[in-house]
């Protein structure tokens, strides 16, 4: 998709997502870098910027890339967290822990939009966090929305490159993504093909002797609430009324 075309058919627009940057601050773990960077592929991102990394580039980050080593590859290493923020319109800082001060917090669904709307013309990051000890009160302070992951309040910290793939994964949706969901296309009956349905198994059931042809309404209105709840489709019809055709007790003159 080219840069000035609309999102169609579900598709994220692609500008969009190469202005959605994913900054990790302080990564101690080379796996999880990797791992990130993976993540962030399968989504569509592929800015990715490492601040102070503590071993980098390394063999595990490759090895846990696993195919988005062109993410990895492209990943910019910077000394502190302004230099990889500074040309963005909005930087969202995210973290397990609810801060005391009243800065403005989301979880991730809303603060994708954010994100997304205010990446439709110049870059914004997504800052995360050291394995141990999380962001810095002052790095989330050059933050201007926070992020929390709703999580199990007793056991609140995601893996680094899990919170990076939920977070990606909300931007992509909050970007249009969507999967094509749905059956297959169902061809839908009339009113009058169900009344001809209702008529069928009424006649069959009087002639089999299973409701008497002098009070059938109560059990009617029950098949009526059946097939309603069913809503059979064309084919469902079909092989319901040759059924009935092949059960019917007159046709095998068992009357
Ligand atoms: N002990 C650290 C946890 C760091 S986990 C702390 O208490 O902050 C590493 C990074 O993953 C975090 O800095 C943050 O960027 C992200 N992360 C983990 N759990 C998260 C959550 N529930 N909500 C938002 N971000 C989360």
């Amino acid at each position: 998709m080219k840069d000035d075309e609309p999102a169609t058919a579900g598709m994220p627009q692609a500008d969009v997502m190469a202005r959605l940057r994913v900054v990790l601050v302080g990564p101690q773990h080379p796996g999880n870098i990797g791992a990130a960077a993976r993540a962030m592929k399968v989504m569509g991102l592929s800015d990715l910027v490492l601040v102070a990394p503590e071993r980098y580039p390394d063999a595990e980050a490759t090895a846990r890339a696993s195919g988005a080593d062109d993410v990895l590859a492209g990943a910019r290493v910077v000394d502190t967290l302004e230099a990889a923020i500074g040309d963005c319109v909005l930087a969202i800082g995210t973290s397990a822990r609810a801060r005391r001060t009243s800065w403005p917090l989301a979880d991730p669904r809303t603060a994708a939009e954010r994100a997304v709307a205010a990446a439709a013309r110049q870059p914004v990051a997504l800052v995360f966090g050291r394995e141990r000890s999380g962001l810095t009160n002052a790095e989330l302070d050059r933050c201007q929305l926070h992020l929390q992951v709703p999580t199990n309040p007793e056991y609140a910290s995601l893996n680094l490159a899990a919170a990076v793939q939920l977070v990606a994964y909300e931007l992509r949706v909050a970007a249009g993504a969507r999967v094509a969901a749905g059956e297959a296309p169902r061809e839908p009956v009339t009113a009058a093909d169900m009344e001809g349905l209702y008529g069928h198994w009424q006649a069959v059931l009087e002639a089999s002797g299973f409701i008497n042809h002098e009070h059938p309404h109560m059990l009617m209105r029950r098949l009526r609430r059946l097939f309603n709840r069913a809503a059979p489709d064309r084919i469902e019809l079909n092989i319901l009324r040759g059924a009935l055709r092949s059960l019917d007790p007159r046709r095998r003159g068992d009357d």
